[in-house]
């Protein structure tokens, strides 16, 4: 691509949702830092907005229209551009909220966010197929994952590569299936590339991220596997430790279990969601495993790994969850090995299974129900913690210091650290002895 010739220098960039929306951000930015443009805060006046939506939640699609209303607000002059998940689902809605025009990209057009930029309000339509002249094709037919390279995460120690988009599974709750179409996935050359590229640029740690995926290589020709695609990586580049973003848990087979152990650069952390601990939801869910396979497979990672850090997602209040539901989900989690949890409140999307679903459950039900939890995640990530204390862990140093002059940064398995240091240890992993326990992390020694 050219060189930008017009006079648009600062382009702000908003991101709401997932680790794939980072990524896909990080690559905006990184390519138009390449176009000459100086990125700045979304709060300053900038000559380009580009706001990177989430529908997940009514919360994150009432937050994306208050993003779009504020970067209009803030500079009624600026080109907006809208894509995202939000931008996927609604973007009737987009332009009925809009005091300017602005340009819509669906998400299977995101590659196109940086013409739509700088075209403005008007896009080249003879690239798309969309009669209204928006970046937008039909994500439900889309069968390659078109690649958003990024140089690195600018000011981050940890670099997220998506290796994957979109899913088959249809959970009944779930809108993502609609907003980001089939699975597939990046060939693992380009995967390959750009891992390489992240640890020339400096990169110490890669997350590899995706909608599903432990999907991962099932649409390739020939088909390839999560697996096959973590040892290549892990023999690539062994300097640079990797970790997963979430994967479910008929996804962790022993192999990968094997293979995490006997792998230096993997660390012992997994991301698995639950959603539920009563079946009876967990099968109106439509999730594919129930409570008690659940279980085994966390026993299973503990035995294998017992440092590993394993964080679980918890939907809370879906139509229907009863008191007994909730306690059954509640006992679970109390009574398993497990690190932290992410919980969140479930949230009708309209056109999924679940929105039609009868006994929806109040908000104020739902909220009570996600203190609940929230208070238990505070609990086990202090167990897991004190459990760790006087061990020695390697940690990955953050460029940014922490308030008090104490370097900081996240071990192997995940537990946040701050340490005394005269020398500049950022961006290395260097062994810390794990002293003391703090509200939120873990003071140290560096050894
Ligand atoms: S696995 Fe289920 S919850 Fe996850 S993205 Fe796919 S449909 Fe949504």
């Amino acid at each position: 691509m050219k060189k930008q010739s017009s006079n648009l220098k600062t382009l702000a960039v908003a991101t709401l949702g997932c680790k794939v929306n980072q990524c896909e951000s990080a690559s905006f930015q990184s390519c138009f830092e390449e176009q000459g443009f100086t990125i700045s805060p979304f709060e300053e006046v900038a000559d380009i907005y580009v706001i990177n939506t989430c529908a997940v939640t009514a919360k994150a699609a009432a937050q994306s229209r208050q993003l779009i209303r504020r970067a209009q607000r803030t500079n009624p002059e600026a080109k907006v551009v809208v894509t995202g998940c939000y931008a996927q689902i609604e973007p009737q809605k987009i332009r009925e909220i809009a005091a300017a025009p602005l340009s819509i990209v669906g998400n299977a057009n995101k590659h196109q966010v940086i013409e739509a930029a700088l075209a403005g309000n008007e896009p080249d339509c003879s690239s798309i197929h969309n009669p209204s002249g928006e970046y937008f094709n039909d994500i439900a037919v889309q069968q390659e994952m078109s690649l958003l390279p990024v140089k690195r995460f600018a000011g981050r120690t940890r670099a997220f590569l998506k290796v994957q988009d979109g899913c088959d599974n249809f959970c009944s709750y779930c809108i993502v299936p609609y907003a980001r179409g089939r699975s597939r996935s990046l060939s693992q050359d380009k995967v390959l590339e750009q891992a390489v590229r992240y640890a020339e640029q400096g990169h110490k740690e890669t997350v590899i991220t995706g909608i599903h995926v432990g999907h991962y290589g099932l649409d390739l020709k020939p088909p390839g596997s999560l697996l096959d695609l973590l040892k290549k990586l892990s023999a690539a580049t062994p300097n640079v430790r990797y970790r997963l973003s979430s994967l479910e848990p008929t996804e962790i087979s022993r192999e990968l279990l094997e293979f995490m152990v006997a792998a230096d650069n993997f660390m012992p952390h997994l991301h698995i969601p639950l959603q539920s601990g009563s079946d009876a939801i967990l099968k109106k869910m439509k999730r594919r495993y129930l409570a008690g396979q659940f279980i085994d497979k966390v026993q299973r990672c503990k035995e294998m790994i017992p440092a590993a850090a394993i964080g679980v997602d918890v939907l809370v209040g879906f139509p229907g969850e009863t008191e007994e539901d909730f306690l059954q989900t509640y006992e679970l989690l109390e009574n398993l090995l497990i690190t932290y949890l992410h919980v969140f409140p479930y949230s009708k999307r309209p056109g999924t299974p679940a929105a039609k679903m009868a006994n929806q459950v109040s908000t104020k039900t739902k909220d009570e129900r996600v203190a609940v939890l929230r208070k238990l995640d505070h609990k086990k990530r202090i167990d897991f913690y004190a459990s760790r204390i006087g061990r020695v862990h390697p940690v990955l140093v953050e460029t940014e210091k922490a308030v008090g002059g104490l370097a900081k940064g996240f071990t192997d398995n995940y537990i946040p650290v701050r340490f005394k240091t005269d020398t500049d240890v950022s961006n290395r992993v260097v062994p810390v002895k794990l002293e003391r326990l703090q509200e939120r992390f873990v003071l140290g020694t560096l050894l």
